[in-house]
């Protein structure tokens, strides 16, 4: 195979999706000289993320990684607790457990969705409380876009009476039993980080029923401001929330969530074609993806049964210079998290091994997409 000749920009894996409405709205904001920096977009924009994900009350916040952080520290995460994350995530969900003091012990995934096997969670929880552990929560989360069994993990949590703040940065406009990603559990983070479903440029929302957890989770994001006419401080508070400039964006974005979510299902069932006939290969999260966002797409290779590798169709894209990248490197096996309790099948080492995530942007153009669909034609058909 040949690289192309003429220079092309690299194509990423899910970049920023934004156009005309994104600019008109982050002028509106400008003009309106709420710029410092809350101001009536943000407003608007809770109302409509709470309304979207079935939740009653939303806190824009800096980050997803913010939310997950505060939501941690409002149910008692702190040193001498420990809490529950799925080894197969992004970094932040462990990270923000490691900002509290508390410590993350980390659990195996069910092979088929990534995402926390609950038979093994309440393994975990059954040893972890017979050693007198406290257990501050368990934080599932959506991989991919795909929602938590929320059926299977609530029950064991309740019982364990641990609560569970729902990861939901990957999954906005995801359902699981006809209740959108991010109204599970006791609050729930969304990310709107630049390669999310949609962005803020970077951003994120705390999600909850509960008016004081929402009350407490905007004090601490404003840096814990008591109401006084001086500065007046009880607790140490952070700088998280999201501002007027940015929840434009968000706003603009949100009109358009849909239609991405529609894109970036229509290109899952275009890879769905072009792997259908390929032996040792399936579509990652393809059973009852009718319900995820399509956040990314990835397949898995059984190297044995292909007569390649994952990592063969990623170099053969980067040499084009398109991306791919395999899936989440699981938390038990990262050099930060050495040490870590763990409990573990072996289902997350195998899907990092044999996984590999391919460009699932819906700013994708008509061009970028067939010129991906080419290159991994070519790979297949020199491999047949
Ligand atoms: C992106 C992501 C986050 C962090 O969100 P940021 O907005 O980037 O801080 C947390 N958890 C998961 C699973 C993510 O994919």
């Amino acid at each position: 195979m040949t690289a192309p000749t003429r220079l092309r920009e690299r194509i990423y894996m899910s970049s920023p999706d934004v156009g005309a409405r994104e600019e008109e709205l982050v002028v509106e904001a400008l003009r309106s000289g709420w710029i410092a920096p809350l101001g009536p977009m943000v407003d608007e924009f809770e109302r409509q993320l709470a309304e979207r994900c079935g939740r009653r009350y939303a806190v824009a916040l800096s980050s997803g990684t913010a939310a997950l952080h505060l939501a941690l520290l409002n149910v008692g995460a702190a040193p001498g607790t420990v809490v529950i994350v799925p080894t197969m995530t992004f970094a932040a969900t462990a990270n923000a457990v490691v900002y509290t003091g508390a410590e993350p012990v980390f659990v195996d995934c069910d092979p088929a969705t990534g995402n926390l096997d609950p038979a093994l969670l309440d393994q975990a929880l059954t040893a972890l409380r017979r050693e007198g552990a406290r257990v501050a929560a368990v934080v599932p989360v959506d991989l991919l876009g795909r929602s938590v069994d929320h059926t299977a993990i609530g029950p064991v949590c309740a019982e364990h009476g641990v609560p569970v703040i729902s990861d939901a940065a990957e999954s906005l406009g995801a359902s699981h039993a006809g209740r959108p990603a991010g109204s599970f559990g006791i609050a729930a983070a969304v990310s709107f980080n630049g390669n999310k479903i949609m962005t803020t440029s970077g951003g994120g929302v705390l999600l909850t029923d509960d008016a004081a957890f929402a009350d407490r989770v905007r004090y601490l994001s404003t840096q814990a401001r008591q109401p006084a006419v001086h500065y007046e401080h009880t607790e140490v508070g952070y700088n998280y929330r999201l501002s007027n400039l940015l929840a434009a964006l968000g706003l603009a974005q949100l009109e358009r969530l849909d239609a991405m979510i529609g894109r970036r299902r229509a290109l899952r069932a275009e890879y769905d074609r072009l792997f259908a006939d390929v032996a040792g290969v399936s579509l990652f999260q393809r059973v009852g993806d009718q319900y995820d966002n399509c956040w990314l797409t990835a397949i898995l290779v059984d190297p044995a049964s292909a007569g390649w590798a994952a990592d063969d169709l990623r170099s053969a894209l980067d040499v084009c210079n398109i991306e791919s990248r395999p899936l989440w490197k699981p938390m038990h096996q990262q050099p930060v998290f050495a040490g870590a309790r763990s409990f573990l099948t072996g289902a997350a080492d195998r899907l990092f091994a044999t996984g590999l995530t391919l460009p699932s942007g819906s700013a994708l153009g008509p061009e970028e997409r067939s010129e991906v669909m080419g290159v991994i034609g070519d790979f297949l058909r020199d491999r047949r």
